[in-house]
This record gives structure tokens, sequence and C-alpha cells, in this order.
């Protein structure tokens, strides 16, 4: 095993992280306790700032603003609600730098991870800027009676949505999700996890600089279990990212309110490599899937499924790539890797080799825990000889694990794919595409990246993206993440009352008008 060589560093936090800026963005978040919560720098475990906790009175007052503001809001034109949004699009293209300082201090991962965080919400604005309109619109469609009668479907907002956001990208998943809400006239009451509360906070205040009407989007923190049941209580929708566990609980109180949930959970993504691949563009590919974010992505690969035929190049040279990532803390560009986001975390990941080393797997490289780069860093690790019994060979391990495995037959890597209690992503190698994109079809998983692991998906913000199995409900990007937090209201107009005997009309006489009409409707096409 080769020890992975670390970049060189002094950790200075940047500049823009004063103290008074960082009190600035907690004071928005309610504590009528007094309560707080010590938030922390990832890479020195040093103290940032105090982060109020709110209690469930404080969330109901959250609930009470936001929805105040709501009903002005959803009166705007929509046109002017987008105005919103584009300049917003740019005072977040803008600030990204300082953006990523926040992300990067509060979530430990490295600065180029932090930078293509920032990206996704403008992308994700960007896309309902355009597709808004089509989408909200009014659409008249034909009523029961041809001619005489319409029904039109219109979207109304849901009211308030409460969005409960997990911390691997705090930016991403606390904004992107309230932007398409918000777009459709909601207002939102935000969870984030307290380790990386502070993200987006700063962007709720460029949303608010670029004109979104102060009170509409609220920000409640405090530990899941405390908060999250007066938070879904009062909620007209919940939208969740985190872990499967977590979201079984969502998902009950959600059906017992009867309000709808968007569940985006956990994976345990695998990859299938075909014989023809080239191992030069897989293994670059492969890097990022696996060890981005430091393996802290929903949608990374923990399991990659190599062709007996060229199982010995394919390993040497993903190894070969994996011990030369440069891995450590630092504001810049250098490092490809950075911290876990916690030292909980770490040992959580630490625990799931040590437990498939100590059932027969090896350690091919990578493995150990880097205390010397920070209290959370952990190597790069890639496992052979990992098995169901295995707990890394069934639950997602979220870090920078990834286990290789030998297939002799197409067939059998999709089977060996496809065994998992998750569904959330997949990835597919191949030069020759359409082979390539045969197999992506067979495997069950909401997303299935083509030569590419996760980020071609995420990234095609007008298709739908979420998980199957036990990976997640619903989904957000494409229409239908802006349509689900809207309800259907059917009105429905006919403009001669035609439907009901005509005073006098012998009955039988109306049922056969009614039924030769049918025919007739079906053989013109009149409805
Ligand atoms: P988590 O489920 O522990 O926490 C997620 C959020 O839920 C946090 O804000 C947490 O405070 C809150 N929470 C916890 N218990 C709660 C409760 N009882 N009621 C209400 N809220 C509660 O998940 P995590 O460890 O923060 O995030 C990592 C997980 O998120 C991984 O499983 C990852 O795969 C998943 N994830 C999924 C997606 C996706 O799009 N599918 C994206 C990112 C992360």
């Amino acid at each position: 095993m080769t020890t992975i060589p670390q970049t060189p560093h002094r950790v200075t936090r940047p500049a823009s992280l004063t103290d008074a800026f960082l009190e600035g963005l907690v004071a928005r978040v309610p504590s009528t306790s007094g309560g707080t919560w010590k938030l922390t720098e990832v890479y020195t475990g040093e103290h940032l700032v105090d982060l109020p906790q709110s209690t469930p009175a404080d969330i109901e007052q959250a609930y009470a603003a936001a929805r105040a503001a709501q009903r002005e809001w959803a009166a705007w034109p929509l046109a002017k609600r987008l105005a919103v949004f584009k300049r917003a699009h740019t005072l977040l293209v803008d600030n990204a730098h300082t953006t990523a300082d926040l992300i990067q201090a509060e979530s430990g991962k490295n600065r180029r991870m932090a930078i293509e965080e920032t990206c996704d919400p403008p992308m994700v604005i960007s896309h309902y800027l355009k597709r808004a309109p089509k989408v909200l619109a009014p659409t008249k469609r034909g009523g029961p009676v041809p001619f005489l009668s319409s029904s039109t479907e219109i979207r109304q907002p849901k009211g308030v949505v409460g969005i409960i956001a997990p911390w691997n990208f705090p930016f991403a998943t606390g904004l992107s999700d309230a932007v398409a809400a918000l777009i459709a006239g909601n207002g939102v009451v935000l969870k984030p996890d307290n380790k990386t509360a502070l993200s987006p906070l700063y962007g709720i205040s460029l949303l608010e600089q670029a004109g979104l009407p102060k009170g509409l989007f609220q920000v409640v923190c405090g530990e899941g279990p405390d908060v999250g049941p007066t938070l879904i209580d009062h909620a007209n929708y919940v939208m969740f990212t985190g872990s499967t566990a977590t979201g079984r609980v969502i998902g009950e109180r959600a059906g017992r309110n009867l309000i709808g949930c968007c569940l985006e959970l956990g994976g345990k993504n695998p990859m299938i490599v075909l014989d023809d691949v080239d191992v030069d563009e897989w293994v670059a590919g492969t890097l990022f899937g696996v060890f981005g974010n430091t393996g802290q992505i929903c949608m990374h690969i923990e399991r990659i499924y190599l062709p007996d035929s060229r199982y010995d190049e394919l390993k040497a040279a993903f190894v070969a790539a994996t011990e030369k990532l440069r891995i450590g803390a630092a504001y810049d560009f250098g490092p490809e890797l950075g911290s876990l986001v916690s030292v909980d975390h770490m040992r959580r990941v630490q625990g799931h080799v040590e437990d498939a080393v100590a059932k027969g797997a090896t350690v091919v490289t990578g493995g150990k825990p880097r205390p010397d780069l920070g209290p959370a860093f952990f190597e790069p690790t890639v496992l052979e000889g990992v098995t169901t019994d295995m707990v890394c060979g069934v639950t997602e391990t979220f870090g920078p694990v990834v286990a290789l495995h030998r297939y002799r037959t197409v067939d059998e890597a999709v089977a060996l794919a496809n065994d998992t209690d998750y569904g959330l992503n997949a990835s597919v190698w191949g030069r020759d595409i359409s082979r390539a994109e045969a197999v992506a079809r067979r495997i069950e998983a909401g997303n299935v990246n083509v030569n590419d692991a996760l980020a071609t998906a995420y990234a095609s913000k007008g298709t739908p993206s979420g998980g199957v199995k036990q990976s997640g409900v619903g989904a957000r990007h494409g229409d239908q993440g802006l349509l689900k937090y809207t309800d259907v209201q059917n009105l429905a107009v006919l403009k001669k009352q035609v439907m009901m005997p005509r005073p006098g009309q012998d009955y039988e006489d109306h049922v056969k008008g009614m039924l030769s009409g049918l025919k007739m409707m079906r053989r013109t096409g009149i409805r």
C-alpha cells in the first residue's frame, strides 16, 4: 500500500470570513430560548460562530411570517417573480468565491468542489427562467360537451414548503430546491444541517438583495429530531434530502398529515465497465465519480464491476491514479480531495473499512485516517473482496471508499449492479455507445450515466432526477421539479346547461342522445 502524498499547507482562513460577517448571517435564525450550537471550521476544528437553535414556537412563528409574505408573492405576475431570479443569478455568480469560502469552512470540502457547488443554483435558475412561463401557464383543455364546455388546468402554489437539507451540498440543496418552490409562488421555511447553515444563509441574503420579499424565505435551525416534527406539521409540502433512514421518518409524518413530499435519499451506486472502455477517459471520470467531494455525493460510485478480461490492467491504472491524488486542507484550488465533514463521520467511514477487512476484504490502497492533515481526513481507499455480509457491501458508506469487483458476463454485471435496495445512480462505460446505453437501460436506478459517473445526469436540469427503490420518492429538476410545488385547480366551465334532460324530455331519449354523442366524439376525435 502506497502512502498518499499530502499537499503541504498552512490553513489560512479566507479574509471574507470575519466574525461580523458570520454573526450577521446567523442573526436571522430565530431562537427565543437563546440556545446555540457551536459551528466549527472543519479543517481545524476551530469555533466559527454560535448558531441560534429554534424552538417549536419559533418555527410556528417562521411559518406565520412566510405565509403572510407568500400571499402577496403568489399574487405577483410570474414575470415579476422571475425578474427577481434573473437578478439573483448575477449576484450568485458574482459572489461565488465568498460562497465557496463559507462552503469550505463549514463542510471541509476542497475548493474545486465548493466552486462547482456554487454553480448549481444559477443553473437551476437559468433553466426555470426559460421553462417556468410555459410549465406554470394555465392549460385550456376540452370539457365533456364539445364547444359548450372547457376545463382549464391551473397551477396554484401549495403555500409554504418546508425544506430539510443535508450537509454534503448545503448551498445547492438549501437553495436550488427552494428556487423552484419560490418561482411556483410558494414561501419557504428551510432547515439546514447545523454544521452547514452558513452558505445557505448567505445565498438567501443574495436572493433578498435581488428583490425577494423579506419574510418569504425563513430559516430555522436545530437538530433534526428536535425541529423536524414542527417543521413538517406546519408545511403544505416537504422537500427532504438526506439519508434513507431519516427519509422514512419524514415520509411517515408527511403521510399522517396528508401532505405531499419529495424524498431524495441515499445510494450504493454501481459502475459497470465494459470491455471496450477507453482506459484513460475512464480513470479520469472515475476518480471524480468515486472521490469527488471526498465521496460524500449521494450519486457517487461505491461499487465498480470490471470485466475479467481487463481486470488487472484497469485496476492498476485506477489505483495508480488514486495514489497520485493530492489531498489536503486549503482554501485554494490545489487539493483534489478535501476533508470529510466531521470526526464522527470519518469514524463511521473508518468503521466500514475495518468491518470489511475483519470479514476478509483487502485494502488495495488507502484505508486510514489522516490526522496529520486535519481532524476528519481519510485516505482515498480502494478495496477488493467486498461481499454482501460486510456493512460496506450493502450500506452506503458516503466516503472516499470504493470496492472493485470482477465479472465474467454482462448479464452477471447487471445482476450484481441491481442487487441492492438502493436505486439512485449508476454508470456504464464503453466505447460502443449504443451497447453501453443498452446496458444502462437494464439498471434499476433513477439516474444512469454513460461514460460519466454522475455529473451529466445531475447537471441536466431539464430532466427530472430522483431515486427509485429505497433511494427516494419524486424528483427534482425538469417540469416535475416545478410542478410538484403546485396543486392543480381544474377550472371547468359549461356555457349552456345541456348535460341534463331538456325540460319535458323523456329520460330514455336523453340517454339515447348521450350514448350516440359518445360514439360521435370517438369517431370525430372531438372532446
Ligand atoms: P440525514 O438524514 O442524517 O440528515 C439530513 C437532514 O435531515 C439534516 O438537516 C438533519 O438535521 C435532518 N434530520 C435528521 N433527522 C431528522 C428528523 N427526525 N426529522 C427531521 N429532520 C431530520 O442525512 P445526512 O447525513 O445529513 O446526509 C447524507 C445523506 O444524504 C446520504 O445518505 C446521502 O446519500 C443523502 N443525500 C441524498 C441526495 C439526493 O439527492 N438523493 C443528495 C444529497 C445527500
